[in-house]
């Protein structure tokens, strides 16, 4: 089984009823829901609001795959929990950052650069599939579209992706590396920008197959517990 986190900051859920009208169980709670209709999925959640944000080294050490859903409190978010989630992907749990995500402390201190990008409000977005070999991209049509979604366009700083899986075009004309990989140390990353708080996109059928999907892809295939490579005695000749 694929041990799955949905870590959600949660505000906008509990402070907006439009927010709430869409996502009655938070966006974690959505999220978690479609991932455990997976048999090889098991999911739990955490937020900002509970100790340690719900991330104590027991869940991280639990956690093959932690998915990341944050807005405006990133700040809130301590220096302590985002270095030990930077550290648990280094050594090899896979992170799957969404949406607004992308200011996240742990998914910029696994990046190294500001991870800014161009926004704006209700757009209608089409998502290209640019990869279709890729796995995360596995019974995903060429492209699809979602109604109404939040603009994000180029530039977007970060660093040269090991892959670009998706790109995104918005009829404003911008368009967007929508889903992009990396690998740090030993774990893999998957960014996905659709996820706009107050559009159901985590509803979309081919949304949820691509989350579905990244997770199947990011979980390790082996966990360390150190960094790097671990001291060995030499061979024997
Ligand atoms: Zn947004």
């Amino acid at each position: 089984m694929i041990r799955v986190t949905v870590w959600n900051e949660n505000v906008h859920e509990r402070e907006h009823q439009g927010v709430r009208d869409i996502y009655p169980d938070g966006i974690h709670g959505c999220i978690a829901k479609f991932l455990e209709l997976d048999e090889e999925i098991v999911a739990k959640t955490a937020t900002l609001e509970m100790p340690s944000h719900g991330l104590t080294d027991e869940v991280l050490e639990n956690t093959d795959v932690l998915i990341w859903w944050a807005h405006c409190h990133h700040h809130e978010v301590s220096d302590e929990i985002a270095k030990k989630v930077q550290q648990a992907v280094l050594k090899g749990m896979g992170l799957i950052v969404l949406h607004s995500g992308h200011l996240c402390k742990p998914f910029t201190l696994l990046m190294g650069t500001s991870c800014t990008l161009k926004w704006r409000d209700n757009d209608r977005e089409r998502v290209w599939c640019c990869n279709p070999g890729h796995p995360i991209a596995k019974a995903i049509p060429e492209q699809f579209e979602i109604p109404v979604e939040e603009m994000y366009g180029e530039f977007f700083d970060i660093p040269n992706p090991d892959e670009v899986v998706f790109l995104g075009w918005f009829k404003g004309g911008e368009v967007f590396r929508s889903g992009v990989t990396f690998t740090r140390g030993r774990g893999r990353i998957f960014y996905f920008q659709p996820g706009h708080e107050w559009n159901p996109t985590y509803h979309i059928e081919p949304v949820q197959k691509i989350i579905t999907n990244a997770v199947k892809w990011a979980a390790p295939t082996c966990r360390i517990d150190e960094i790097g490579c671990p001291n060995t005695q030499p061979l024997e000749k």
